[in-house]
């Protein structure tokens, strides 16, 4: 057992995960959670229900040996079924290589898996209803309060990791410690969320096609929903707060939310017969970007997961990122085992570039999703690109880069994928290129045209 005692604040996807890591190389974790243990208590963790999972996840569980376990709760989704508003559909494969999927799977069962897994190392422990409310950074004192006994009690520790989310009480104590010259910002979308259903049929099955992330673009707003085991759906209604003619502002009566799903989302209507009920019910989630800088302080303290980068979900990143922060670190850790200054400063190098680059690519993929998807240039672009990737093994979509290609860091995807996207869409609307052309001559043309757009933006100091 090694010496040093590390305490993680936060038990959710990230802290969960990091602990499991740690404790498995033989360090004393403390890992204190604010809320009930969700495996014994049916908690909402207040956020979407399941979520997008793939390959950097995949990964970062790989490693912590969990991943046969996960993968059984797992749901394959091949592609986008993209929902018009007259009720016709079409279907966007998420890759031209068939056998590349993401996966939608339940944040509670996710986490369950993760702490049961933890709780088999007795050098771990996890404490509920233990809520940190500030960190003493100069002692490296943890203050908690209790609510299951109502009371006060402090940790000192060698290490304190904050996976305590977007909120994160690490963070907020490093922020009021002047000497770190803390950066901070946080920027809100005007959109906000709100979690609806579609129950199973009534013989326990899916009420429309399982294998795919449903979604009803409707410009500036629209709808998602992912499968559940039991059959059902969770649907995501994201929408602005209080602009436009649609708004949660505005929807504000039951009649008026009938109707609007009636206008916008007719088929999806037929499948939520709770749609009032889970409408009136569910709150407002809003939704906001979160970068900060540094991560750390003087090798004591280091900030995991959303606790350091929160971002939209558009691009169903935020929990693999946060994943993907653990395989980083332990690259340092097990190359300067011992040596956290050297540890910590290591992984934010590498890591904040890439946090930086997911949160902005989250923000572009709101667009997409909500408007780009049923665009006719788009649609055109993304079918040439499937082809592509069906023939070149070396051609990857911005999409493939993100979630398919853990070996490709989001500050790279966001560069290469924003240019070929740029040098593919400039060559379907000049007509340089349209279905006719040979996938080989398509390859060699849109290769050139996002060099020359990568050129360009080094030239002038854009990248
Ligand atoms: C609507 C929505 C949909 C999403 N969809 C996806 C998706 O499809 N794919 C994807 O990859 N990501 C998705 N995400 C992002 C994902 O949820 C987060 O990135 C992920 O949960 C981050 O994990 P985390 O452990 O860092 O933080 P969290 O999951 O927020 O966990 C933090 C934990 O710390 C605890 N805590 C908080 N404060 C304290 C405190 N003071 N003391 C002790 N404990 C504390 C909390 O109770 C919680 O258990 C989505 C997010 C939202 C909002």
């Amino acid at each position: 057992m090694k010496k040093q005692k590390i305490l993680i604040i936060g038990a959710g996807l990230s802290g969960s995960l990091l602990a499991l890591r740690l404790a498995k190389k033989g360090y004393k974790v403390d890992l204190r959670e604010s809320r009930k243990d969700l495996r014994v208590t049916d908690i909402s963790a207040g956020k979407s229900i399941n979520l997008a999972f793939s390959d950097r996840g995949i990964k970062a569980l790989t490693l912590a040996g969990v991943i046969d376990k996960v993968m059984s709760i797992c749901i394959p989704m091949k592609g986008r079924l993209i929902h018009n508003i007259d009720e016709t559909t079409f279907f966007s494969p998420y890759s031209g290589r068939g056998d590349k999927h993401i996966n939608s799977i339940s944040r509670g069962d996710l986490n369950g898996i993760l702490m049961n897994e933890a709780e088999k190392l007795p050098n771990l422990k996890i404490t509920f209803e233990s809520e940190c409310k500030k960190v003493n950074l100069k002692k490296n004192i943890a203050h908690f309060y209790n609510h299951k006994t109502n009371s006060k009690d402090k940790i000192k520790a060698d290490i304190i990791f904050g996976t305590d989310g977007a909120g994160s009480s690490l963070r907020k104590s490093m922020f009021k410690q002047r000497e770190i010259l803390f950066s901070f910002s946080q920027q809100w979308l005007k959109h906000g969320y709100k979690e609806l259903s579609f129950p199973a049929t009534e013989n326990g099955e899916f009420s429309t096609e399982k294998n795919a992330l449903h979604i009803w673009p409707r410009g500036t707003y629209m709808l998602i929903a992912l499968p559940n085991l039991d059959g059902s759906f969770t649907v995501t209604l994201f929408l602005p707060h209080n602009e436009g003619k649609y708004s949660f502002e505005s929807l504000n009566s039951s009649e008026k939310v009938k109707n609007f799903f009636k206008e916008q989302f007719p088929d999806a209507l037929k499948l939520m017969p709770d749609l009032i009920k889970d409408f009136n019910e569910n709150p407002v989630g809003a939704l906001g970007t979160i970068k900060c800088s540094p991560y750390s302080y003087k090798g004591k303290t280091l900030l995991i997961g959303d606790a350091a980068h929160a971002v939209v979900p558009f691009y169903g990143q935020g929990m693999n990122a946060s994943f993907e922060d653990v395989t980083v670190l332990f690259k340092y850790i097990d190359k300067y085992e011992g040596d956290w200054q050297k540890i910590f400063s290591e992984y934010e190098k590498e890591r904040k570039k890439d946090a930086d680059a997911i949160g902005d690519l989250a923000v572009e993929n709101y667009y997409e999703m909500r408007d780009y998807v049923a665009n006719d240039l788009f649609k055109k672009k993304r079918q040439l690109e499937m082809k592509l990737e069906d023939e070149f093994d070396e051609y990857n979509s911005k999409y493939s880069m993100v979630t398919f290609n853990d070996d490709i860091p989001y500050s790279k995807a966001i560069l290469v994928g924003n240019a070929q996207d740029k040098a593919f869409l400039n060559l379907v609307e000049d007509g340089i290129v349209d279905e006719n052309t040979s996938v080989k001559d398509l390859f060699n043309k849109v290769k050139q045209k996002t060099k020359e757009i990568l050129d360009d933006d080094k030239t002038a100091h854009l990248e």
